[in-house]
């Protein structure tokens, strides 16, 4: 018997290291309902196991289909809920010591914000990933208080034209902040903008608006909408347990600016050059996840602010998810293609086994399993 469960034991550590080392980077695709009724759809088919067919308008039924494989696919009805439950794992991880990053990509108007941010405007339905990941990581660190410590601190900033602004300070217009590339366990990529921490989703929301006000103001400023910009929350998670060993680990919730291609021929001036820092740094990432993927010795972090900033969580040992986002419309095809077939090179891409920083999920997850038992104990007794 006790041969039986070794063997067990290692098939499922096995898995679990499998697991881990196909699991480093995934990609969801996400379709946005349509807004017209009129509007006729691109989107032919979406399947549970991931699978996406989408039609090209120009052509026949047959000729037109284009065939596509993600992790997931939610269609136009998926709720926010739900797309969550299915990124939950991912970020609770970041409890556990690992590094995660989550994008959203795609064009101006695809359902970016709404993924990760909800509905403008502050109303608490359909809150998005952003609020739905501090307020689960409360909730974790809530339970295990009895064997583990947590800290939980944030940054918010945005990238545009390839300068990085503070979005969670009163005067958030005038600093420029520096990225400094960091390789320590406490090295901070962003050590001046402003840390804050929190301890309710009361905190979250009051810094939230912050950042939307500050996103907003920017925006005017430059006379011109958000979407041109970038902007990255960064949850900072410190633990330490009651044996003393600690844990730092860092997720990166990323709004990219929309992705679309500017007509060269059309957009002259500023226009121009945000659509070049723009394209620049998208393909920079790209670049940076295709260089991973074939463990180049040099991966080229440096060639923008947005890869530089999220270097630690981009590297083989962090876990990532990204979101192609899309509209359905007709008029929106060739963006639609050019999103998919972005998100489908990223998606077959594995990169190396994640690592924690410091303690195994097993563990923690052993140890919050002794602590309810011993409450499950006391409460009999
Ligand atoms: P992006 O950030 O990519 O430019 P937004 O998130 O601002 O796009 O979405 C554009 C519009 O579509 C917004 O009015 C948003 O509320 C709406 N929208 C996007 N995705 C959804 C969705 N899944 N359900 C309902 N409305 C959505
Ligand atoms: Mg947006």
């Amino acid at each position: 018997a006790v041969g039986y469960y070794r063997v067990v034991k290692e098939n499922r550590n096995l898995y679990n290291m499998v697991q881990d080392l196909k699991g480093n980077i995934r990609v969801y695709c996400r379709i946005r309902p349509s807004f017209s009724y009129e509007a006729k759809t691109v989107i032919d088919f979406v399947g549970d196991d991931g699978s996406l067919v989408i039609l090209d308008p120009l052509k026949s039924q047959k000729e037109g289909r284009k065939v596509f494989q993600f992790n997931r696919v939610f269609g136009p009805a998926a709720t926010q809920d739900e797309v969550f439950k299915d990124t939950q794992p991912l970020i609770r991880s970041v409890m556990d010591g690992y590094n995660v990053c989550i994008f959203a990509y795609g064009q101006t108007g695809s359902g970016k914000t709404h993924t990760m941010s909800g509905p403008s405007g502050g109303s608490m339905k359909d809150r998005g990933i952003n609020y739905l990941a501090l307020k689960d990581l409360f909730q974790l660190s809530n339970r295990r208080k009895d064997i583990i410590n947590y800290d939980i601190h944030v940054q918010m900033v945005e990238i545009y034209n390839e300068q990085v602004r503070d979005l969670l300070t009163e005067d958030s217009s005038t600093t420029k902040l520096e990225i400094r590339s960091c390789t320590g366990d406490n090295g901070l990529s962003l050590p001046d903008a402003t840390m804050h921490p929190v301890k309710s989703t009361t905190d979250v929301l009051n810094l939230m608006k912050l950042g939307e006000v500050n996103r907003v103001v920017s925006s005017t400023a430059i006379n011109n909408s958000s979407s041109r910009s970038h902007s990255v929350l960064t949850v900072h998670v410190h633990g330490k347990d009651i044996s003393g060993s600690t844990i730092h680990s860092c997720l990166h919730l990323v709004d990219l600016a929309g992705s679309e291609r500017v007509d060269k021929s059309e957009v002259t001036g500023d226009r121009l050059k945000e659509a070049q820092y723009i394209n620049k740094s998208l393909s920079c990432l790209g670049d940076v996840i295709t260089a991973l993927a074939q463990k180049s010795s040099h991966i080229p972090y440096r060639n923008s602010k947005l890869t530089l900033l999220l270097q630690d969580s981009l590297g083989g040992h962090a876990k990532t998810l990204m979101f192609a986002h899309v509209s359905p419309e007709e008029d929106s095809f060739g963006e639609t293609v050019s999103t998919l077939k972005f998100a489908q090179r990223v998606s077959t891409i594995e990169l190396g086994a994640a690592r924690v920083n410091k303690e195994s999920s097993e563990v923690m997850q052993l140890k919050e399993q002794i602590e309810s038992l011993k409450k499950a104990l006391t409460r009999k007794e």
